[in-house]
């Protein structure tokens, strides 16, 4: 029987790869999606990724749950709304987010279906000649060949030789997505973006969150002033977070978690009823190539491109987390469009410096473009200005005066460099420095927009303004 051949096969579905393959569908050529994830609930083909499954939704739901709950307990009573004896019933607040998850995972299968995009369910290997070798999980096996391939394999945690995963005390992700009750002590190994976010969930919900982090500075990646911003309010959370202070060891003893970590004062120890470990992600690309299929990798494991997303065999791209890059869904999503569009012959384009950050805690936090001390460490001339959202009228009237926007300016040429955000809502509000800075824009242009009152971006307007000293309700 001769092989299916496609004009793209792309081998990954998550936001990276069911993306690039409905864009290739609707440029007219012929595509086939393989994807190996089995749905948590049937085992059945579950599109989506981890964006869907373990990632981006789920979180996104929980937060929102434990946001709901903290509201009830903590914030209601200054609106005069009392909620005594309230409660959380942590098993329908997972079976909610779960249907999320699983109504997302059919909407990409339709939109598949709507696209004529064939979805593969099982696991593939790329071969030279653009040859793909499917296992399906009834044990068939199937032999594809395309024009093209588009990798966007994803990734998975890194895992600690001495804090191994059991799925049950020591966790990742998608563990500390699915606990059945909240843990009275919750430790967190690492203080990025998932560290953050799932702390906050189970902290909401009651627990005592203990987050370790090696580094010395918080959210080292981040303007220094909006990580200053944000660890004072989290701190004012009751989220314990230890700098500087790296593990060493994880033992799970009967139902409790033993870790020891050092910091400056010495050697530490701690007890946790859950351990997530969240101190980063690789690329995961186990299986994924023959000996002879040509693709190389970084001596950071993942899958090596050019600026253009191709990894130079004839006819085969990488995207989304598996290169390099931030892993971040959208991005993925991005890469997976601008590759679509350059195998059929157009101009595919990522701006890599306009890329948002988002991160979902509360307040929220969020940049795009350049930090002061990367502007610094580059020699660019800059000037700053920033407002906060005490001065908000609309975020007063909200309660969520916590943070501040910051605008980052050429110092010549008022051109924006970037844009920081700590607060209510930033992870929407982010996007207007996204916007003005993929036109080009200046503080100036945003300084001249009549914002709408009252908002919450009228916090941006006012950076803006700061910039030249003009802000209008700063004292
Ligand atoms: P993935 O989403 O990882 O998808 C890869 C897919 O390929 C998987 O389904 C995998 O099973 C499949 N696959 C791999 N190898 C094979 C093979 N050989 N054969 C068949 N199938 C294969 N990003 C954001 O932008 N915003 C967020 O809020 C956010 N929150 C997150 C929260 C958590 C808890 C986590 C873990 C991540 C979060 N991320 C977030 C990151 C985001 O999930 C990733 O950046 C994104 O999923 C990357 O997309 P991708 O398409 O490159 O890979």
């Amino acid at each position: 029987m001769s092989e299916q051949h496609y004009d793209v096969i792309v081998i990954g579905g998550g936001p990276g790869g069911y993306v690039a393959a409905i864009r290739a569908a609707q440029l007219g050529m012929k595509t086939a999606c393989i994807d190996a994830t089995r749905g948590k609930a049937d085992g059945k083909m579950a599109l989506g990724g981890t964006c869907l499954n373990v990632g981006c939704i789920p979180s996104k739901a929980l937060l929102d749950s434990s946001r709901q709950f903290h509201n009830l307990t903590h914030m209601f009573k200054d609106h005069g709304i009392s909620a005594d004896n309230a409660a959380i019933d942590v098993g329908t607040m997972i079976g909610r987010k779960d249907k999320i998850v699983k109504q997302f995972n059919g909407g990409v299968a339709q939109l598949f279906k709507a696209n004529k995009v064939t979805a593969i369910h099982g696991k593939a290997t790329l071969h030279k000649g653009r040859k793909v070798v499917v296992k399906g999980f009834d044990d068939s096996e199937q032999t594809l060949s395309a024009t093209n391939v588009i990798i966007a394999s994803g990734s998975i945690p890194i895992e600690l030789p001495f804090a191994k995963f059991d799925g049950k005390h020591i966790v990742d992700n998608e563990g500390a997505l699915d606990f059945d009750s909240v843990p009275q002590r919750f430790g967190v190994i690492g203080a990025g973006v998932i560290g953050l976010e799932l702390g906050s969930v189970w902290k909401r919900l009651g627990a005592d969150v203990t987050i370790i982090e090696a580094l010395p500075d918080f959210l080292a990646a981040a303007d220094a002033d909006v990580a200053k911003t944000a660890a004072r309010e989290f701190k004012k959370q009751g989220l314990d977070i230890k700098l500087g202070a790296k593990l060493s060891k994880a033992e799970v003893k009967g139902d409790e978690v033993h870790v020891t970590y050092s910091d400056a004062k010495g050697e530490q120890s701690a007890v946790f009823d859950k351990l997530l470990v969240s101190v980063g992600r690789r690329a995961y690309t186990q299986g994924l190539l023959a000996d002879d299929a040509g693709v190389q990798l970084t001596d950071r494991s993942l899958i090596k491109v050019d600026d253009h997303c191709h990894t130079g065999v004839d006819g085969v791209w990488a995207i989304g987390d598996c290169v390099r890059g931030p892993m971040l869904a959208h991005k993925a999503s991005e890469e997976g469009i601008a590759v679509a569009e350059m195998i059929a012959g157009l101009p595919g384009h990522i701006d890599f410096n306009t890329v948002p950050w988002v991160i979902y805690t509360e307040p929220e936090i969020a940049w795009v473009g350049r930090t002061e001390q990367q502007c610094k460490d580059e020699g660019i001339p800059y000037k700053t200005g920033s407002f906060p959202f005490a001065a908000i009228g609309r975020a007063v009237a909200m309660n969520e005066t916590a943070g501040l926007v910051k605008v980052i300016a050429h110092a010549e040429t008022d051109r924006i460099l970037g844009m920081h955000l700590c607060g209510a809502n930033v992870s929407e509000l982010v996007h207007e420095g996204v916007v003005a800075m993929e036109f080009k824009g200046s503080a100036e242009d945003l300084a001249r927009i009549c914002h709408a009152h009252p908002t919450l971006s009228e916090a941006v307007h006012e950076a803006a303004l700061a910039v030249d000293k003009r802000a209008i309700h700063k004292a």
